[in-house]
């Protein structure tokens, strides 16, 4: 899956760092981020790099001076990787990139699904969750005053009044539904991923996961479900989520009603019947290979 970057070594530790010369800098554009390809692999600027060709006034040599905000993210083996993104709502919000360097572009960051040099694939893709946070509470929710990031943990403070927030995971399930020797899959309606997939959906306040799972399986395809046992779980910051992977039994009837807002397709496969392949990236596509090759999880 994608957060399996082994031999490599992600640190998550929160520093209150400044960035040096080799440091990697992430930055973003709505959903774009800036890289280069070198050599096929996938490259982020670092600060030297930044500092050298960009003629921007935004773009300082400290953590924060000028117009742009540096925030330290974490460490992959050795290396640092840094956010940075302009403290102007103007720039922020206006269409065209802060920041220009030659050499490097813009990209979707649907990318890091294809990009193929795993572990900086995984980088951008976690620091383009933390880049939406960052974002997004550049002022308190509660009172607007603008926040500050505390320099001990992850975290941004209201210095007028004392609110706190942290880094927002939305816990979602994935579900593997069985049915003998048959599974369910399913495609999404009006999304850009048109492969089959697995019911999915967001943990709701006031439930537990296992209830997600049912509340969730009735929601979109009509059926209960039994013996619902916890597989793996994955960090999906495409959707800004904590995945956690189940699969369960069908209980009672095998008549699908389709909740056509979520879903334009569903139905019953047999192992035979998949044609998808491992892509070693989603927990999803790991679960549907998991039951290809007869090795779900069983009580
Ligand atoms: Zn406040």
């Amino acid at each position: 899956m994608i957060q399996d970057i082994y031999p490599k070594i992600y640190h998550n530790e929160y520093h209150d760092l400044t960035p040096g010369k080799d440091d990697c800098i992430l930055i973003f554009h709505k959903n774009k981020v800036l890289v280069r390809f070198q050599e096929n692999k996938l490259r982020y600027p670092t600060l030297q790099e930044l500092e050298v060709h960009t003629r921007q006034p935004s773009l300082p040599n400290s953590s924060k001076a000028g117009k742009t905000i540096f925030h330290y993210l974490f460490s992959i083996d050795e290396r640092k990787y840094f956010l940075a993104y302009p403290d102007d709502t103007a720039l922020i919000l206006q269409e065209a990139p802060p920041v220009v360097l030659p050499g490097y572009a813009y990209e979707d960051v649907r990318i890091f699904r294809t990009a193929g040099s795993r572990h900086t694939s995984f980088a951008g893709i976690t620091a383009h969750h933390l880049f939406g946070w960052y974002q997004t509470n550049r002022f308190c929710g509660r009172c607007g005053h603008p926040m500050s990031a505390d320099r001990k943990e992850r975290m941004l403070f209201c210095p007028k009044c004392h609110n706190m927030v942290y880094p927002r995971i939305s816990p979602a399930v994935i579900v593997g539904i069985l049915n003998g020797d048959r599974i369910l899959m399913s495609k999404y309606a009006g999304r850009a991923y048109a492969n089959y997939a697995l019911i999915a959906g967001f943990v709701e306040i006031g439930e537990n996961v296992e209830q997600t799972v049912k509340r969730e399986v009735m929601e979109e395809v009509g059926l209960k479900v039994k013996n619902i046992r916890y597989y793996k779980s994955q960090p999906w910051a495409f959707s800004g989520s904590l995945l956690m992977g189940f699969f369960c039994d069908l209980d009672g009837s095998d008549q699908i009603t389709l909740d056509t807002s979520e879903l334009a397709e569903a139905g019953w496969f047999g192992r035979d019947e998949i044609s998808l392949t491992d892509d070693s990236v989603s927990l999803t596509r790991e679960m549907i290979m998991r039951f290809k090759h007869g090795k779900e999880v069983s009580l």
